[in-house]
């Protein structure tokens, strides 16, 4: 035992040890007084009092706001009297009393939780209560808070009319705010399942896009797609979803979080575009290709006549026509590569004389740049032979088009293991690394001096780039700016 309380009576030590005891007052069962016997130094410490203020005093009279303050079912006396009345604990969750703080001289808004416990004395009457307090002001000030940034968020998101969904990978829970209900074609009181929500989706699309899109969310932490939904009154509809996934310490997956927003409109007017695109081309292909065969006509006509002003005249026109031919060729396969209408017509040809024809076609405008091919033996390939073709002169073109009068372009063809590479490597004046991999998009352009001089739709690359992909082939770019780029792709062999 310890020598210091060897000496002491059972009394002092029990005092000891309740004066330590967290926020505690014993207080007599003499109604209306209840009076105060003792107090702990945590009690003391959090009501801002002295042990000589109230340790003695009625609890009213140490504590006289209790008395004033209106807290109906909480306050102070109606609980001592509901202990003494029942003989049992009443704990008190939540409740408000405000502290004077001494040292800043104001008072202070406190939030409480107490439990009061009745002591009995020999007789089993009921003598003390045992009042706990503890202060819960940080938590309840934390819990107003986060709802009050829940609501702001809230009104945010029903603002912008986004819905967000929440999927628990463990129970396959699902839960979502009433907007994603409205998005596919509910009442916002009706509350669908996953299943029904995902039965508007057609079962292509959900193999086709969905599914990938969330297995791929399980590796990456993110998805986002965009998909075609109908809805029951039959009317076609357009969403966009974007979300992340979150992950345990082990990196298992626990929760998928997301949004959902309806893009029908916007939707609608791309697709409007892109009919007019379509319709626009289609329009200008019969008066070209009329174009096109009258001067193959004239120039067939005019074979004997020696004046090089018409010859030369004819060849340029010609080219002319040609080149824009090839432009609203690209338009057209643009609007069908997004109504999902571009189909390959698959054939085996060697890919050394498609490259060669093409570079031969290009040299026919190329009046200012060395065009060296590098070609190796045959090599067979089983693919789309007019759009590959549209590929190759796509970057024989872009390589021109970025490139200085005089440079020189190399062309070179490859076989590694199974796949054919094919690479275009100009001098020019190169893409930053962090434009890469975004002119492969539609409608991207590098924004600097340069290329403003360069007429350009931003359509070439990302055509390029789908029609290489449904080759189940590769494209990209190796690059310093103002040093040239090399643009690659590589097709499977044909067997
Ligand atoms: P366009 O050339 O009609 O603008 P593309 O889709 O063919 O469209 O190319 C997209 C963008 O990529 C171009 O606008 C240009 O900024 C950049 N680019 C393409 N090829 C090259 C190249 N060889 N050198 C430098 N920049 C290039």
């Amino acid at each position: 035992m310890d020598p210091d309380t060897n000496n002491l009576l059972p009394e002092d030590i029990f005092r000891i040890v309740f004066e330590k005891s967290p926020g505690s007052i014993l207080v007599k069962a003499d109604i209306p007084r209840f009076t105060i016997l003792a107090a702990s130094d945590n009690y003391l410490e959090v009501t801002s009092s002295t042990r000589e203020g109230i340790v003695g005093k009625g609890f009213f009279e140490a504590f006289p706001d209790d008395e004033t303050i209106e807290h109906d079912e909480t306050a102070a006396r109606k609980i001592f009297t509901r202990v003494i009345e029942t003989c049992q604990k009443v704990d008190v969750p939540t409740y408000k009393y405000d502290i004077y703080n001494q040292a800043t001289g104001k008072r202070e808004r406190h939030f409480w939780s107490c439990t009061n416990i009745p002591v009995m004395d020999e007789q089993n009457r009921i003598a003390y209560i045992l009042n706990t307090v503890t202060d819960i002001t940080e938590e309840v000030k934390a819990k107003e808070e986060a709802i009050e940034s829940e609501s702001r968020l809230r009104m945010a998101t029903e603002a912008t009319g986004l819905a967000t969904w929440e999927l628990h990978i463990a129970t396959g829970a699902f839960v979502y705010t009433p907007r994603l209900a409205e998005i596919f074609g509910y009442s916002a009181e009706a509350k669908p399942t996953l299943e029904e929500i995902r039965s508007h989706i057609t079962d292509e699309d959900m193999d086709q896009i969905v599914r990938p899109s969330y297995r791929n969310a399980l590796l990456t932490g993110e998805h986002a797609y965009e998909v075609r939904i109908q809805w029951d009154d039959g009317s076609a509809h357009w969403i966009q979803t974007q979300g992340v996934v979150e992950f345990d310490a082990a990196k298992q997956p626990i929760r998928m979080i997301g949004t959902v927003l309806d893009i029908t409109e916007s939707k609608r007017d791309e697709i409007r575009k892109n009919d007019f695109i379509a319709m626009a081309s289609h329009e200008l292909k019969t008066p070209l290709t009329s174009l096109k065969a009258y001067i193959q006509l004239l120039a067939q006509k005019l074979k004997k006549n020696n004046d090089p002003f018409i010859i030369n005249a004819l060849g340029r026109a010609n080219n002319q026509v040609n080149k824009m031919a090839s432009l609203i060729y690209g338009f057209l396969d643009l609007s069908r590569l997004e109504s999902g209408r571009l189909q390959v017509r698959l054939q085996t040809f060697d890919i050394n004389k498609l490259v060669a024809d093409t570079i031969s076609e290009a040299n026919l405008v190329n009046y200012n740049h060395k065009i060296i091919f590098k070609p190796q033996a045959y090599t067979p390939v089983n693919a789309d032979l007019d759009r590959l073709g549209h590929v190759v002169s796509n970057l024989l073109s872009n390589a021109m088009k970025y490139s200085p009068n005089g440079s020189t372009i190399t062309v070179a063809i490859h076989t590694i293991d199974d796949h054919v590479q094919v690479s275009v490597t100009d001098t020019g004046i190169g893409i930053k690394p962090r434009d890469q991999e975004k002119i492969f998009q539609r409608f991207y352009r590098v924004e600097n001096e340069h290329i403003r001089t360069v007429s350009g739709f931003g359509i070439g690359l990302y055509l390029a780039s789908e029609i290489i992909q449904r080759h189940k082939g590769k494209i990209w770019v190796e690059s310093r700016e103002n040093e040239g780029a090399t643009f690659y792709f590589s097709l499977p062999l044909a067997s």
